[in-house]
This record gives C-alpha cells, structure tokens and sequence, in this order.
C-alpha cells in the first residue's frame, strides 16, 4: 500500500520548489553561479516522477531513495547535501508507517548532523545550515517541551526568521564564499530552499501525528 503521507509531501516540496525555481536561482545569480533554481526544479521533477515507488516503500528505503535521487539529479554543492539530509532522515526513521513527532526531532537530527559533516559546514557561515540547525533545534525544544499547539506555525517563523538572518552574514562555504564581504547583503540561495523545503513539508506532517 502506498504511504499517502509520503505521496503528499513529495507533492508539497516539488510544487514549492518549480513554483520559486526562478526566484532560487536569481538569489544564486547574486552570490553564487545562478543554477541553484534550475538544480533543486530538475532534482525534484525526478523525485515527483518516482513518488509512486518511493511511497509504496517503508518510510526509512522511501527518504533513502529520495535522498539518492537528489544526489542524482540535483548536483551542484546542494544535491549531496541534499541527498545526505533525505538519506540520513531515513535511516534514522521507525519502522512505524507514521513517524511520532519525537521520532521526526530524531530524524531531522540525524539528517542536520549528517550534513554539517558532508559539507564541513557550522550554523554562521550562509548556508543551507542557517535554517536547517534552528529548525531542527527549535523543533526539538518544542517537541520535548510538548508545546505542540501552533508547532508548525511557529517553525515556519522559525524558518523564515533564519532565512533573513542569513542576509548579512558573509559565506564561508560554497561559491559565495569566493566573495568575500561581498556575499554580505543578500539571502542564501540554499537556506531559502530549505525554508522552502520546511515551509511545505512541516504543514502535511504536523497534523497528521
Ligand atoms: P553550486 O554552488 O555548486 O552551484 P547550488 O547553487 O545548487 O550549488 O547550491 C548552493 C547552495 O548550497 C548555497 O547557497 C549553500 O546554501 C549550499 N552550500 C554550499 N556549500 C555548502 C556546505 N559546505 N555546507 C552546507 N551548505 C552548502
Ligand atoms: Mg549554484
């Protein structure tokens, strides 16, 4: 039987994702080499066009496989740490059908720390990272603390709010780090993904545990 949590949030994220490929890429065109758009668009037409498959599979093959596609398809700096978030997610998942918010804080974990350690990357340094640690730190807090009414709202503050503050720091990862002080002034193209990425998954998940 197919996962129909699985079916939405595939959905969710690659609609999200051809919606504002023009608006990722025109942030990497200031900062980085202007493909991150059409990168994450082509990544996650791939996943979509496989959503059939990877939902009939139990949820921990289902995020390994679509962590594989990205690494496949997405390429760039973005697709493996793409790929080593989904991928890491998924083998930190339950065998249970439907993840507990708890089990999802631990997944989320597993999948920031495995992509601090693929890309040698901290919080700080303008990258995917900015809104990826707060999200899955914030998520824990809230978790832990059973402050479950609004948590998707207040994530996706969380989100956004880590999105902007990526504006005035200077990279220290990926091509934008060739710039210097110049990176200084504008959004991460790959901590908006992300907030993207946050933004349509946290809504189909969070009501449904
Ligand atoms: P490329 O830089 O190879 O063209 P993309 O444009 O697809 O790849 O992705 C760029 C984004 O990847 C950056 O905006 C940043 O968020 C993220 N990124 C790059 N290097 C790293 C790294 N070492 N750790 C975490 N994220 C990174
Ligand atoms: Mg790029």
């Amino acid at each position: 039987m197919q996962n129909e949590l699985m079916l939405r949030l595939i959905e969710g994220a690659a609609a999200t994702i051809e919606s504002h490929a023009e608006q990722l890429t025109r942030l990497d065109q200031a900062i980085g080499d202007g493909d991150h758009g059409i990168n994450m668009a082509r990544g996650f037409k791939e996943v979509a066009a496989q959503k059939g498959e990877i939902a009939a599979l139990p949820l921990s093959k289902g995020l390994q496989r679509l962590g594989m596609t990205l690494v496949m398809k997405v390429g760039g700096a973005s697709g493996p740490l793409y790929g080593t978030l989904f991928m890491e997610m998924g083998k930190a998942a339950p065998a249970t059908a439907l993840p507990t918010l708890l089990d999802l804080s631990a997944m989320l974990d597993a999948g920031v720390a495995g992509v601090k350690a693929r890309g040698k990357a901290e919080p700080g340094m303008k990258t995917m990272l900015d809104v990826l640690c707060p999200v899955a730190d914030s998520f824990r807090d809230l978790v832990n603390n059973e402050e479950i009414d609004g948590l998707d709202s207040r994530i996706i503050a969380i989100a956004g709010h880590s999105l902007h503050a990526t504006t005035m720091m200077e990279a220290k990862r990926g091509r934008a780090s060739f710039l210097g002080p110049r990176s200084v002034g504008h959004i991460d193209p790959g901590a908006c993904s992300s907030a993207l990425l946050v933004g349509s998954m946290i809504g189909v998940l969070v009501p449904q545990t």
